[in-house]
């Protein structure tokens, strides 16, 4: 189960670690199972609706490094699922970094090259963006085309290897591969440790933030840094405006910590793994308990334990008191969550830190463990502390099942994590809190920021239900009186 970062592809998390897309019971069930045979079992569907593509998070990931190319080779329809967003050039221009030489492009696959391979194509494309745009570094993001036809994609790397001075590095993120899409942020990292990061010549004091948007809003980035410097200790963000020299020297930094497991356990194990840098599994830096579990835990590494306390303690006599203040409002409201595992587990338990009651929870998929063996922390610590059992399903967004789930708890809020999700609560009246930044719950500063969004939204619900009002469902209320779990396939 180690990381071999030499090896050619990293395999699907449903081969690697036996993740999982369908479940439903609850979150003691999902804990017994776990701590008893090791793995829930797997509940195939016999109808589902589309799910994401793990070349659409993949290349998402690769697509925030600042100077690098992506040639996607598949057809143009793959890369229709390009995330390329305007949201990373504007904090490259706030930090001063120029996005110039980024590039997206597409071999544009068709009927013929099924037939004969399109590895000319493929390496005309990436001559062709190389000459127009100079970045220092090329992705070969794969698809399900090209990996049905069976391209060698790692020859190609070779031939170029004469003609291009910089590194070039397939992402085999081929769609059909894997059900659940945090297998492309795997295939990225995958990459990223083979063909990009170099083996360490000095240790340094750089920590290795690895998270979804690199603390784009509200300022957070200071607040890490500030934080960071209490320790000695200086932020490399990850992957949001991050450059190839920055990943190139991801081994010589004193530690990696994360705002999501899920995203990150790859890179953060294979760095461990390959070159010793320590991978600080703590809860995630959401709420009061996940922020100074962290700050703790990195606070060890570096041995620094009375510093960060003597921090943690200035900071609460700040923001506690107004966190109070707005747990008493929010206390005993209930609340839905549906995120990605880590993240939804982290979530919930900010949600009980405002004493807030979770009704359900439901995960895009599953991950009993990482590739280190561990257990997720934030599944594990929510397993233990909850003051409520409740329903917990793994769906890989089947908007079907969490709409019958959601108009059946009908909380007092739903929280997610996609635009996309968030919008449908509103569609049924009730209010819903898209927490699409990660970052807006980090610390003291987000928890309280947090708490009072949720509360407005809470409170503040004449849009919802007006806009519930003149939305037709095309859900029929025959849907939304079956059990969530019809279509599971049962033992
Ligand atoms: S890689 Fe496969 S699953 Fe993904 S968008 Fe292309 S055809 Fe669809």
């Amino acid at each position: 189960m180690a990381i071999d970062v030499n090896s050619k592809v990293c395999g699907s998390r449903e081969t690697r670690i036996g993740s999982i897309t369908g479940y439903s019971g609850t979150l003691r069930d999902i804990g017994e199972q776990i701590a008893c045979s090791g793995c829930p079992g797997e509940k195939k569907r016999c109808f589902s609706q589309a799910a994401g593509c793990a070349s659409g998070c993949a290349l998402a990931q690769a697509s925030e490094i600042n100077d690098v190319a992506i040639v996607h080779h598949g057809p143009s329809g793959c890369a229709a699922i390009a995330r390329v967003k305007p949201a990373f050039e504007l904090l490259a221009g706030a930090i001063g970094r120029d996005r110039s030489h980024f590039a997206y492009t597409c071999t544009d696959m068709n009927e013929a090259d099924t037939v004969f391979g399109a590895t000319d194509k493929l390496k005309e494309t990436i001559l062709e963006t190389y000459r127009r745009y100079r970045p220092k570094a090329i992705f070969i993001g794969a698809s399900c085309v090209s990996g049905v036809i069976g391209e060698d994609l790692e020859g190609i790397v070779d031939d170029l290897k004469g003609e291009i001075d910089i590194p070039i590095a397939p992402i085999h993120c081929e769609g059909f591969k894997s059900q659940i899409w945090a297998s492309g942020f795997d295939a990225t990292y995958h990459a990223l440790l083979k063909y990009i990061v170099k083996p360490p010549r000095k240790k340094t004091n750089k920590v290795n933030i690895i998270g979804f948007t690199a603390g784009m809003a509200w300022n957070t980035r200071a607040d890490i840094i500030r934080m960071l410097d209490v320790l000695g200790l200086e932020p490399t963000f990850l992957l949001a405006a991050s450059t190839v020299e920055e990943i190139e020297h991801l081994s010589e930094a004193t530690a990696s910590i994360t705002t999501c497991s899920t995203l990150s356990s790859y890179l953060g194990i294979g760095l461990e793994t390959a070159y010793g840098v320590p991978f600080v599994r703590s809860l995630q830096p959401h709420g009061i308990i996940g922020y100074e579990d962290l700050a703790r835990q990195l606070a060890k590494v570096v041995d620094r334990e009375y510093e960060m306390e003597a921090f943690l303690q200035k900071e609460r006599a700040i923001y506690l008191p107004e966190i109070e203040k707005i747990k008493e409002q929010l206390a005993g409201k209930s609340a839905m969550v549906a995120m990605g595992p880590n993240l939804g587990a982290n979530i919930a338990r900010v949600l009980q830190e405002f004493d807030m009651k979770i009704e359900h929870l439901t995960a895009w998929h599953f991950d009993k463990q990482y590739d280190d063996g561990s257990r997720p922390k934030a599944l594990q610590y929510l397993i233990d502390n909850s003051p409520n059992d409740f329903t917990y399903a793994v769906n890989h967004l089947q908007n079907f099942e969490f709409m019958n789930i959601l108009n059946t708890v009908r909380p007092d809020i739903f929280v997610s994590r996609h635009p996309d999700s968030a919008i449908w609560s509103m569609k049924i009246g009730i209010p819903g809190y898209c927490v699409y930044d990660e970052y807006n719950v980090f610390g003291y500063k987000g928890t309280l920021r947090f708490g009072k969004t949720l509360l407005d939204l809470i409170l503040n619900r004449s849009f919802t239900e007006n806009l519930s009002k003149h939305v037709r469902l095309p859900y029929t209320n025959w849907w939304m009186k079956q059990q969530p779990d019809t279509f599971l396939i049962k033992d």
